[in-house]
Formats: structure tokens, sequence, C-alpha cells
């Protein structure tokens, strides 16, 4: 048996291996911002709260009581994921997937926009942090605004058109923030510090829902680990005859599954529609795209983990073994499309600026 003490440092010592150099540092100074100026940060969300905005009226309290287990603990990353994990549990003990043992969340301090798995035989751990609600939260201000011109367009002309669609995003500003953000993707593997990004306020509700269908489906795809370690555990996981790349698109349907309950539930089409999962993987397609553009350097196959593209393959894979309706399948297409048209102008840019900048 450990004590509680000996618990709390051996989550530290996690917590450590997943920082990088140099933030340990910006992670203290967020904290002691935090700690500063609670009261007011309160103000702001007791006042986000009462607008469209819909973030729950619990953060205002939550930001007042919250109590740092560690240094390197991170109330947005709490207030974000523990919900989430509580909601996806749920539908996941409805479903007869719930694993047996309890899991515990703690922030990752890490930078990279994946959350992480720790499964064990006693209590299973998942680290997700600003990594992934920064990556999530950047990237659904993108396409919130994307989807909702590919909406309109379509809507106007009664069918999808790409073609129509680029010169409507042509007038906006979407695919030059896509650009800048890619870009600096690329060169910090992370969103973490790209600053503010400004977005009509007309927006927020759409991006909100985006957002969240994102964060449930890696919430979901790092819940199915678990079930999958308790299935196997001498493996990792791993049932016979599988490898590492199967586990991975095994966990991201039970990720797909829970984001799609999840979706009902919330009223969020997004999760419904799958939409969240293809935005999350195609966005980590494009920085994966732009980054070997700008550095130069090609990108080599993990033999862990399936490719993005194939990930994103098995998102309409696992859409039609649940049988879905056409006209989802055809939103889902159409989603995934307009998402592409934007990527393609984002790495055709990446590639001028990487020509004319043989030193980046
Ligand atoms: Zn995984």
């Amino acid at each position: 048996m450990t004590t509680e003490h000996d618990d709390q440092r051996y989550v530290e010592h996690l917590q450590r291996q997943l920082l990088r150099e140099g933030t340990e540092e910006f992670i203290r100074e967020q904290a002691s911002y935090l700690d500063s100026k609670r009261e007011e940060v309160a103000e702001i969300f007791k006042n986000l709260a009462a607008s469209t905005n819909k973030l729950p009226s619990k953060w205002q309290a939550g930001v007042l009581a919250f109590e740092r287990t560690s240094h390197l603990d991170c109330f947005y990353s709490t207030s974000i994921f523990n919900p989430l994990l509580e909601k996806a549990l749920a539908i996941c003990k409805k479903a007869e997937i719930e694993p047996t043992n309890p899991i515990h969340f703690y922030n990752s301090p890490g930078l990279e926009p994946t959350a992480a798995a720790l499964p064990s035989n006693d209590t299973h751990m998942l680290f997700a942090g600003q990594g992934t609600f920064s990556f999530c939260n950047y990237w659904s201000k993108i396409f919130s605004e994307a989807l909702f011109e590919a909406a309109a367009t379509t809507l106007e002309l009664q069918k999808w058109d790409p073609v129509i669609f680029l010169e409507q995003i042509k007038k906006t500003s979407i695919i030059e923030k896509a650009t800048k953000l890619a870009i600096w993707y690329s060169l910090h593997d992370t969103l973490v510090g790209y600053g503010k990004l400004e977005q009509e306020e007309r927006f927020t509700s759409l991006r909100s829902l985006l957002l969240n269908s994102m964060e449930i489906f890696v919430v979901g795809h790092e819940i199915a680990h678990f079930c999958y370690y308790e299935a196997y555990p001498d493996t990792n996981g791993l049932a016979p005859d599988q490898s590492d790349k199967d586990l991975e698109i095994n966990c991201d349907n039970i990720g797909l599954a829970v984001c799609t309950v999840y979706g009902i539930g919330e009223n969020n089409t997004f999760a419904t529609n799958f939409i969240g999962p293809l935005v999350f993987l195609y966005s980590i397609h494009l920085c994966e795209k732009v980054k070997e553009i700008i550095t130069k350097k090609p990108r080599h196959d993990s033999n862990s983990h399936p490719s993005i593209n194939d990930r994103i393959k098995n998102v309409f894979k696992f859409a039609k073994v649940a049988k879905v309706h056409p006209d989802i399948l055809e939103i889902m297409k159409d989603s995934l499309d307009a998402a592409i048209v934007i990527g393609s102008q984002v790495q055709l840019i990446a590639t001028e600026v990487a020509s004319k900048n043989t030193d980046v």
C-alpha cells in the first residue's frame, strides 16, 4: 500500500516526464498569475456564463475553490477534462464497456496535442492539459468559422461546391489565420503560447460545440486504452494477433462511439456526426504536413501509430458500420472537404514561405 503522499510524488514524477525544457517556469508563471487574480477571473467566468458562451457557471466557484495538488496542476485542465471524463464514463457504463478500475485525471504539463493514458492494475491515470485544449481551441476557431461558411454556401447553392466555397473563404481571414497557426505549430510542435486569435462573437457558440466534440473524442480514446489494458494486462492492452496500430484504431472506435452518444445527449451535432473527431484529426494532419514543408524534413511513419490519414478513413468506416443516415455521411464528407480546401491553401502558402526562407 502506498500512502497518499507517495501517490502524489508518483504523479509529480510522471508529470515531470511530460515536461519540456523551459516549460516548468511557464507553468509556474501561469499558476501564480491565476492565484493573484482569482477574484477577477471568477468575475470573468460569471459574465461569460451569463452570456451566450454557455460556460458552466460552476467555473466561477471552481476558480475560487481550486486547490493545486502539485505545482504542475492546472485549474483549466481540471475544469475542462474532469467533467468530460465523468460524462464519457457514464456513457461507457451504459454501454457496458466501462473500465473496472477507477480513473484519476491529472494535468499534463506536456505541450503536445495528444493526451496520455497510464493504465495500471490499481488506478488508471489520464493525463491531458494545455497542449490538448489549446490545440483544440485554436483549430475549433478556424473550423467553426469555415464550417459556418461552408453551410451558408451549400444552403445558397442547394449543393456543396468546393470552388465557390474557396471563393467565399478567400474573402475572410480564415486561410491567413490557419496558415499562421500551422506555421507556428511546425516550429514549436505545439500551439501553447501562440497568443490571441481573434474571432467574431457570432461564432462563439459554434466554436464551443466544435471544441467540445473534439475534446470528448480525445477523452473517449484514452478511456478505451484503459478498457483494453484491463482485458489484456500482460500485453498493455494488445489482444492476441493485434498490432499497436490496430489498438489505436480500436481506441478511436470507442472514442467515436462515446463522441456520438455524447453528442445526442448534449445536443451537439458536431459530436453526433463525428465532425469534431474529423476536424481534430485533420488539424493534426495539416500541422504535420506544414511542418514537413517548413522544416523540409519528411516525416517518418510511426511503427506504433496508424497514419492520420488512416485514422480519418476509419472515422468514415466506423460511421458506415454504425449505419448512420446517408445524409450524415454526406455532411461528414463535405465538412472534411471544406477542411481540405483550407488545408490545401495553407500548404500552398507554407510552400511559398519555405521557398523564400532557406533558413527557417
Ligand atoms: Zn491511443
